[in-house]
C-alpha cells in the first residue's frame, strides 16, 4: 500500500491546487487588462464625416452630426463601423464606461478621455450610506440574458464585487437600489415600479446594458412601455452590449466613494 501524504494532509492538496491553478481572482479590478478582442470606449475621427452613411449600417443609429459623435447609450458595440470606416472609428480597450451623467456617454470626434462620473450630481448620503455595504436587486426587463450574465460574472471568484460589500439580494425589500437589464416591456413596467416602491429609501436606480438605457435596437418597439425612467433620477448609467462586469464594478466603485 502507498502512502499517499496529499490524502493525509488536507492542507497539502489545497496548497497543490492553489499552485497548479495560480490566483482566480483579479487583484485589482481598477487596473485589470481584458485579454481577447474588447470594445470598449470608442475613438471618433473627422470632421467631414458622412453620418447618415453610418447611421445606414448601424442597427441603432448611434452616430449624430455637427459634430460628429457617437452615442455609446445606443451604441450595441457591434464594431460594424469600425470595420467598414477604420479611418474614421476605433475602438480601445477601455472599460471604463459608467457615468450618472447621460450626455457624457456620447463621444465626440477627437476625444480620447475617460469617461467619468460627476460627481457634484451624486446625492450626498451614498458614500455615508452604501460607501462599505451595496445591496442591489436586479430586475430584467424583457432582458435577453447577456447582461444579467455579465451581471452574475461581477459576483463570482474572479471579478469578486463582494470583496466590496456590493452583492445581488433576492427581495428589493434588503436591496439599497435596483439594476434594470432590458429595454423594459410593457409587461415589465408595472412590476419594476412594485420592486422600485419595496426598495427602502434612499435608492438608486442603475441601468446596465445599452438596452436598459437606450431601447437598443427595440427602441421604437411598441411593445416597449420606458415611462418609468422619465419619472425618476438615474444614479447610473453602465454602456455595453452586454455590459462588461468590469464596467459595472469600477461605475459602482466611482459612484459609492468618497469625493
Ligand atoms: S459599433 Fe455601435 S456605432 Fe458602430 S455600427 Fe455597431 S452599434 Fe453602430
Amino acid at each position: 500500500m502507498t502512502y499517499n501524504i496529499f490524502e493525509k494532509v488536507p492542507l497539502l492538496s489545497n496548497l497543490k491546487i492553489l499552485y497548479h491553478q495560480g490566483k482566480q481572482y483579479i487583484p485589482d479590478v481598477t487596473t485589470a487588462n481584458i485579454a481577447g478582442i474588447f470594445r470598449g470606449r470608442p475613438v471618433l475621427n473627422g470632421t467631414n464625416v458622412d453620418v447618415q452613411k453610418l447611421n445606414n449600417l448601424c442597427p441603432t443609429e448611434a452616430f449624430l452630426a455637427n459634430p460628429f459623435r457617437l452615442d455609446m447609450g445606443k451604441c450595441t458595440f457591434c464594431g460594424e463601423c469600425a470595420r467598414q470606416f477604420p479611418d474614421n472609428i476605433s475602438f480601445t480597450k477601455d472599460y471604463k464606461l459608467a457615468t450618472n451623467e447621460r450626455n457624457a456617454l456620447i463621444i465626440k470626434a477627437g476625444e480620447n478621455k475617460p469617461v467619468q462620473i460627476n460627481p457634484t450630481l451624486i446625492r450626498k448620503e451614498i458614500h455615508s450610506m452604501f460607501g462599505g455595504s451595496l445591496k442591489l436587486r436586479q430586475i430584467s426587463a424583457a432582458g435577453d440574458n447577456s447582461c444579467e450574465m455579465e451581471l452574475n460574472a461581477a459576483g463570482n471568484v474572479n471579478f469578486d464585487m463582494g470583496r466590496f460589500g456590493i452583492e445581488f439580494v433576492a427581495s428589493p425589500r434588503h436591496a439599497d437600489g435596483i439594476v434594470i437589464t432590458g429595454p423594459i416591456s410593457e409587461n415589465m413596467a408595472e412590476p419594476i415600479q412594485i420592486c422600485y416602491d419595496a426598495t427602502p429609501e434612499p435608492k438608486l436606480i442603475i441601468l446596465v446594458g445599452t438596452d436598459a438605457i437606450s431601447g437598443g435596437i427595440f427602441a421604437d418597439s411598441p411593445a416597449l412601455n420606458r415611462s418609468f425612467l422619465d419619472k425618476f433620477h438615474i444614479d447610473l448609467f453602465v454602456p455595453g452590449n452586454p455590459a462588461h462586469p468590469l464596467t459595472f464594478i469600477n461605475g459602482l466603485l466611482d459612484l459609492i466613494k468618497e469625493y
